[in-house]
């Protein structure tokens, strides 16, 4: 394992979704790493609070930029903008996500395209932009926030499984193409953790079951082995770690932070 030496200080980190959530408390980690960290998201005063709190913490340098992962001239318009401020990204954190419920049979066409245009093809779109430099380079960490659903079905969450397990894949086969130049490609698959996401979870439960939140949370907890909700730093410290010197030998790996769910 890593000692606590600033291990990113001079590079530069990219997190999607990096204004609330999951990606707020891996923007976090990375900084704490020294990384000089571009936050990427679609509402600007999100993006721009989260900035100020982080270089605030850790008065390292943090860039706040529109971006929507689905829109390739966003996506495009965005890194550009990245690079000129800290140049080219060692890290890419893509973590921008969607999870919509809907049966199959009531998923509509457009749900089900907007679910693999923020879930699979934004990262798709954010790596062709770091990889040229990185493969320069020969160095560079892709972390892909994924999901237990990546990994299993769920029932009501067709697209959103559909879209996690693509990402899972791309990850993998990505992690080969790259895997002499020095360049680790990993995905995270967190069970349900506590952000405004697992919060839709319970109001849908909450909808359809006719429970309480409490009972819905109770219930979400009940299938967890642990007894509790994953938090968004226990994801982070993941993305930090894999990140470390140290975790070079990792790659291709699709890593549940679940509580055991998985196990
Ligand atoms: P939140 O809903 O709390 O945050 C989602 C983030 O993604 C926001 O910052 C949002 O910002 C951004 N985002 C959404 N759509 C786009 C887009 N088109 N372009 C750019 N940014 C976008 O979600 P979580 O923090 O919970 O989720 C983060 C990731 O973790 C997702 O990929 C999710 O699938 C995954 N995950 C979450 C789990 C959970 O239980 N919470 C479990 C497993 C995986 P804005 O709206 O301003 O653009």
């Amino acid at each position: 394992m890593h000692d606590d030496a600033p291990y990113l200080k001079e590079e530069h980190a990219v997190v999607t979704g990096g204004g609330r959530g999951i990606g707020a408390a891996i923007a976090d980690e990375l900084a704490r790493h020294g990384a000089s960290i571009t936050l990427m998201g679609r509402t600007r005063s999100t993006i721009d609070a989260e900035a100020a709190r982080i270089a605030g913490v850790y008065g390292t340098p943090v860039a706040a930029v529109v971006c929507d992962v689905s829109d390739a001239v966003s996506v495009e318009t965005a890194f550009a903008e990245a690079r000129q401020t800290f140049g080219d990204p060692y890290v890419l954190v893509n973590n921008a996500g969607m999870g919509d419920a809907a049966r199959l049979a009531k998923t509509s066409s457009e749900l089900w395209h907007r679910t693999m245009a923020v879930n699979l093809t934004g990262p798709f779109l954010c790596i062709q932009h770091v990889l040229p430099a990185m493969i320069e380079v020969r160095g560079g960490r892709i972390i892909n926030i994924a999901s237990t659903a990546g990994l299993k079905g769920y029932s009501k969450l067709g697209a959103y499984c559909a879209s996690k397990h693509g990402l899972v894949g791309l990850t993998r086969s990505l992690a080969l193409e790259v895997a002499k130049l020095g360049i680790t490609v990993n995905a995270i698959c967190p069970g349900y953790t506590e952000t405004d996401l697992a919060q839709v979870a319970v109001d849908n439960m909450v909808g359809a079951l006719k429970m309480t939140a409490q009972e819905a949370r109770s219930s979400i907890v009940s299938m967890i082995p642990r007894g509790a909700i994953t938090q968004p730093r226990e994801v982070a410290s993941l993305v930090g770690w894999l990140c470390a010197p140290d975790a070079k030998a990792v790659t291709g790996q699709a890593i549940a932070v679940d509580g055991g769910e998985l196990a």
